[in-house]
């Protein structure tokens, strides 16, 4: 068994009952193998076992008092996986689905994510099991403040700084960051994704929706082709699906089909995306909605069926896991010709395999939605040098960021024989930085 393949069976022997991390670490050892072949000091270092073991794992009682004044008690996580290429950086997502395996695929997926950005910002993520769903502001906002009552001593401007992800937007940042100020007295950027008026950035709430069609953008401009008159699908309808919507069709797709996890909406005339918004940021409310203002718009329960909807291009924007290999075939069937992550980790091993073998171009999520978590380290730049740059700049600054990574993906493929493989290609590109950065950095 080769070196890439030891680290793997060890991994899944020492963290039983972690599925979503055994899969990530699965596609990223695998990918890695031909690296480390031509590098054995690395093993002779062990830096592949220090890579996929997390620097270190603060788990954490969140209690909280709801507006009946029952008291609920949730689990707060934070995995600071890998700081060798700067402070740890990863959104925190408050969803139910969240536990241990979910955090480390995230975090472990994060390090090369954050890597391939060129920035110098290392690999995080947190969250918690609490649903912000149907939950009032101040249910909220108490949730957040006991959150950041444990959470404050583990982060900080240099150390960690954590963004949103799943169940955590402006909102919720909002109060992460006030009850950070109180607890620190520092007004610092030790969260991004903040709001305009206390040290956000412009394009930050964009910024992973639009980046993943920047690089879908470019990856059919390489091919001669563009977006006009494409037919897109998108699931999910949150921040990510919403702004990749958006750019989407500002660049003459038309996206066809959406969904929440009750339901999908299909809207052949193009969604509308002002309508969407309205439903989504303002009111909070069900995409069903969508389908009963929008004439021609039609809504179907459960999410599954939304892959059944022929189309060109399709960008999972939900979750982990979205795509299984009978969904890719029917994509495949269908003619679907790209796939742009936005979400992580959206799609199965054995799904990424359906779309390889059909020759569609695969944009894995590590590379596909960077633009998310490299906004925010523009933010951070920000922050620090006490200013503020215009939408164009960052915006500009953004598009040059991922077609960047693009390129940086396409040309590790090919130096390694795997032309056009971008799950290797991007696993590889990211990875040199961290692994040279860690040999720099002697046994630690
Ligand atoms: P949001 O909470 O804004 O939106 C999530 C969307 O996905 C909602 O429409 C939600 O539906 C749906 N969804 C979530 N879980 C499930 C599920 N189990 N089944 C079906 N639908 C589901 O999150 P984001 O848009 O921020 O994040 C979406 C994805 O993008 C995640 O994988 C995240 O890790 C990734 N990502 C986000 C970045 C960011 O900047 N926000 C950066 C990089 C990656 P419902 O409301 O019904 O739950």
């Amino acid at each position: 068994m080769d070196y890439a393949e030891r680290v793997l069976a060890d991994l899944k022997k020492k963290n039983p009952g972690e599925p979503e991390f055994h899969q990530a670490a699965t596609e990223i050892l695998r990918s890695l193998a031909p690296v480390v072949e031509r590098h054995p000091e690395y093993e002779r270092t062990a830096l592949l076992e220090r890579f996929v073991e997390p620097e270190r794992v603060v788990l954490f009682r969140v209690p909280w008092v709801d507006d009946r004044g029952a008291v609920h008690v949730n689990k707060g996580y934070r995995v600071q996986f890998n700081s060798a290429i700067g402070p740890y950086k990863g959104g925190l997502r408050f969803h139910p689905s969240v536990d241990l395996s979910v955090m480390k695929f995230l975090a472990l997926e994060q390090i090369l994510k954050n890597s391939l950005t060129g920035l110098p910002i290392g690999g995080g993520k947190g969250g918690s099991d609490f649903d912000p769903k149907g939950k009032s502001d101040m249910e909220v906002m108490r949730f957040c403040q006991s959150f950041m009552a444990e959470l404050y001593r583990h982060i900080g401007q240099d150390t960690d700084v954590p963004a949103g992800d799943i169940g955590v937007g402006g909102r919720e940042i909002g109060y992460l960051f006030g009850e950070y100020k109180r607890l620190c007295g520092e007004h610092v950027g030790v969260l991004t994704g903040r709001g305009l008026s206390y040290g956000g950035s412009l394009v930050r709430t964009e910024a992973t929706g639009y980046g993943l069609v920047y690089m879908v953008e470019e990856a059919l401009r390489c091919r001669g082709d563009s977006l006009e008159g494409k037919r897109v699908i998108i699931s999910g309808s949150g921040n990510v699906a919403i702004y990749a919507c958006e750019k989407a069709q500002a660049l003459g797709a038309k996206v066809v089909a959406m969904y929440d996890s009750d339901g999908y909406v299909t809207d052949m005339d193009g969604i509308d995306v002002a309508v969407l918004k309205q439903i989504k940021e303002v009111e909070r409310g069900r995409i069903k909605v969508y389908a009963a203002r929008v004439p021609g718009a039609e809504y179907h329960a459960g999410c599954r069926g939304i892959w059944s909807v022929p189309c060109d291009i399709a960008l999972p924007c939900a979750t982990q896991n979205e795509i299984d290999a009978e969904s890719a075939a029917l994509l495949v069937k269908n003619g679907v010709k790209l796939i742009g992550e936005g979400a992580n980790m959206p799609t199965t091993l054995a799904g990424i395999e359906v779309f390889q073998k059909a020759g569609v171009v695969f944009l894995p999520a590590k590379a596909a939605n960077a633009g998310g978590v490299a906004t925010s380290a523009l933010e951070m730049a920000q922050s620090s040098g006490r200013l503020y740059w215009t939408f164009e700049e960052v915006d500009a600054k953004l598009k040059a960021i991922m077609t960047g990574i693009y390129h940086n993906m396409d040309e590790a493929a090919k130096a390694y024989g795997v032309t056009g493989d971008y799950v290797a290609g991007a696993n590889i590109a990211g990875f040199r930085k961290v692994a040279d950065a860690m040999m720099a950095q002697g046994i630690v």
